[in-house]
């Protein structure tokens, strides 16, 4: 990036009412067949557009095209009966009804990367994408198959590997991996989930990233939060590892998290995408409070490795709200970059 500070937005932005129930996470399709197709270009063309009158400089697909960050894109492979459904307790924190792994896990076409190329016509802009990471995905089923988290993230990493590939040669400028589940398996992180994010990435010539957050603004992540208690260190249990891998940026929370801020050294020397917008209040941050949380990241991230991000996806948010967090990201980023350009 030759832009100082360039703002993008963790993944996922609302849906137009149109096409999905909004304000909802897993919302049904509201359009079926060709006309889904059509309405899923139509709201991601929508989607860039907002991100660029909010002056967002790496854009997105804001995930128009998929219900779930991780459950969409387990749709697509063999090996996943999704008829066969378990409860399961997802990042130790919630019930959910998940599939089954019932056989050896394989992706027989893309799934993302026809979507990749029409974002890619759309725009000249520096474009990320987000694939679910590994473990996460792992957090997300049943396995009746595998009967082991770690081998069955390795077989997801390897076609994680093949989809990453493919996209990059679409033109994508930055695949991001989503891992949630990083803040709660520490053990499983440090022994096997970021060598299993690292074969992910195996051969990629385009930027990398990590997303690891505490989660979506909804009911079962903000009462988790209550019992993280004043500090929350989760991020201390897994950057010395990460600051070790390949991965080339880490995406992070910042504003109005309990993160201490000091934490950042420890990934000194990546990028870092810096959450300065809080995703779990309507409360709009004005851009001087953006600004705020920024120059503190500065201290410990040199200033051409900081890149102005939200705290996570803005999909259960009125699309009112999505859009005024993101010019308010973009302008609290242009009052740092004029302090910087001054100085
Ligand atoms: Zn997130």
């Amino acid at each position: 990036m030759n832009k100082l500070l360039p703002t993008s937005s963790a993944g996922s932005l609302p849906k137009p009412v149109w096409l999905a129930e909004p304000e909802t996470l897993w919302s049904p399709w509201k359009l079926h067949g060709d006309a889904l197709i059509d309405g899923k270009q139509d709201a991601l063309r929508v989607a860039l557009h907002e991100q660029q009158v909010a002056g967002t400089d790496i854009v997105s697909d804001g995930e128009q095209t998929r219900q779930h960050f991780v459950t969409t894109f387990i749709e697509h492979l063999n090996g996943v009966d999704f008829n066969n459904r378990k409860t399961v307790k997802i990042r130790d924190r919630y019930d959910a009804s998940v599939p089954c792994v019932v056989g050896p896990v394989s992706r027989s076409k893309p799934v993302f990367v026809a979507d990749a190329e029409f974002l890619r016509q759309q725009t000249t802009q520096p474009i990320k994408w987000a694939l679910p990471g590994p473990m996460t995905m792992v957090d997300t089923l049943y396995d009746e198959h595998y009967q082991s988290r770690e081998k069955l993230a390795w077989e997801f990493a390897k076609i994680l590997n093949q989809e990453a590939k493919e996209l990059e040669a679409a033109g994508v400028d930055i695949i991001q991996f989503d891992e949630p589940a990083f803040n709660v398996f520490f053990d499983e992180v440090n022994d096997w989930g970021i060598a299993c994010l690292e074969k992910a990435i195996e051969g990629l010539k385009c930027e990398t990233a990590v997303h690891i957050c505490y989660g979506y603004g909804i009911k079962a992540n903000t009462d988790w939060k209550k019992t993280l208690g004043t500090q929350w260190r989760q991020y201390e249990e897994v950057f010395p590892k990460l600051q070790t891998s390949n991965i080339d940026i880490i995406s992070l929370e910042c504003h109005n998290s309990h993160v201490p801020i000091e934490l950042l050294a420890l990934i000194r020397g990546k990028k870092v995408m810096v959450g300065a917008i809080d995703v779990a209040t309507h409360s709009i941050e004005t851009p001087e409070e953006v600004a705020s949380t920024l120059r503190a990241a500065l201290k410990y991230v040199d200033a051409d490795k900081l890149y102005p991000c939200t705290n996570c996806g803005m999909a259960p948010l009125p699309r009112s709200v999505a859009r005024a967090k993101l010019s308010a990201l973009s302008a609290g980023a242009e009052i740092v970059r004029k302090e910087l350009s001054a100085t």
